[in-house]
């Protein structure tokens, strides 16, 4: 494994989480790991309805990735006028292919589909996404499952750049099923052991109540929300949200203010976002194994 003794720092002293750096290693990793076990065409299989311009991109990324990785790559594309049935239809085609291991459906689907009837139809050993109802049962409950790739690649950067959470106060600002409610129990699990806050638009006092956490994630979708009197100094801050803006593309942290005061920081670009790419890899590499495609 790289050592991490050189760190970056930032102008005002953070640690940088670097996303680009841990996403490539864990690719790397997964690529070594395939190759030794002889290339037993571990597939990850993409469902993308209609034109969006993001989720062409996001699933074109995906795939980079995944052939970088050393896996297979499947892509089932739809017309924006596809039917329930058409999208079920696809879906359920992968579920049952054998040779296929991780399916992800690109979200959101297009006005007028039922996301969730369709997330239904994905087994969980093949839910890389780890959205669907009964992969989040199972975050609940502990059992063995796959976890949202944007919480997990979180985790991952905390563990890697050696932020400790047992026993820390953790303050995740956002509910949604896809990274902030997953977060918090991610934090809470046995062996983070961390005190998690889930706070949202209702929080009362949220720069306060910020002010009291080791970890800040914010995952609110809103522009430059964190401002450097939401951070006790020396915490870690993640930055999940992403805002298209006139100034272009944007984090929930106002980076500049907020590195001069945390000790550990993501960038926006390259922190999170990346490291939702390598949590997906790894989590393909696990439904492979959990289908019995590769030992272990
Ligand atoms: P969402 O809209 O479903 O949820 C946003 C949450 O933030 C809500 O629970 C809301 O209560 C809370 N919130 C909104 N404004 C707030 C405020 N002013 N103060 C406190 N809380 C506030 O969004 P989501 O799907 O969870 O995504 C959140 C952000 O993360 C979005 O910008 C999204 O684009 C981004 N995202 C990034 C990645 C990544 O890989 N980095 C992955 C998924 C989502």
């Amino acid at each position: 494994m790289t050592s991490y003794d050189d760190f970056v720092r930032t102008d005002g002293g953070a640690v940088l989480m670097d996303g680009n750096r841990l996403r490539d290693e864990i690719v790397a990793g997964i690529r070594e790991e395939i190759d030794s076990l002889g290339n037993p065409g571990v597939c990850l299989a993409t469902v993308l309805v209609g034109g969006d311009r993001p989720s062409q991109i996001y699933v074109r990324n995906k795939h980079r990735k995944a052939g970088e990785a050393g896996m297979i790559s499947r892509h089932v594309e739809l017309p924006e006028d596809a039917t329930q049935d058409d999208v079920e239809h696809a879906v359920r085609s992968l579920a049952d292919d054998p040779e296929v291991h991780g399916i992800l459906v690109q979200l959101p689907l297009p006005a007028g589909l039922d996301a969730e009837a369709v997330l239904d139809l994905v087994p969980p050993e093949k839910d890389v996404d780890g959205l669907t109802e009964r992969s989040m049962g199972r975050l609940v409950r502990g059992r063995i499952g796959h976890v949202p790739c944007t919480p997990l690649g979180v985790m991952r950067l905390l563990e890697r750049y050696g932020v400790e959470t047992s026993g820390k106060n953790a303050v995740v600002i956002g509910r949604s099923t896809l990274v902030g409610l997953p977060q918090v129990l991610l934090f809470g699990r046995k062996g983070c052991d961390a005190t998690p806050t889930l706070a949202h638009s209702r929080t009362a006092d949220l720069a306060g109540v910020c002010r009291q956490a080791d970890i800040v994630v914010a995952a609110a979708g809103m522009a430059r929300l964190v401002t450097a009197d939401f951070v006790k100094p020396g915490a870690a801050v993640l930055d999940v949200g992403i805002s298209r803006t006139e100034a272009g593309i944007v984090g929930d942290v106002d980076f500049d203010s907020v590195q001069e005061i945390a000790g550990a920081i993501t960038p926006m670009p390259g922190g999170t976002g990346p490291m939702t790419i390598g949590c997906l890899m790894e989590n393909t590499l696990a439904a492979a194994r959990m289908l019995g495609a590769v030992p272990g």
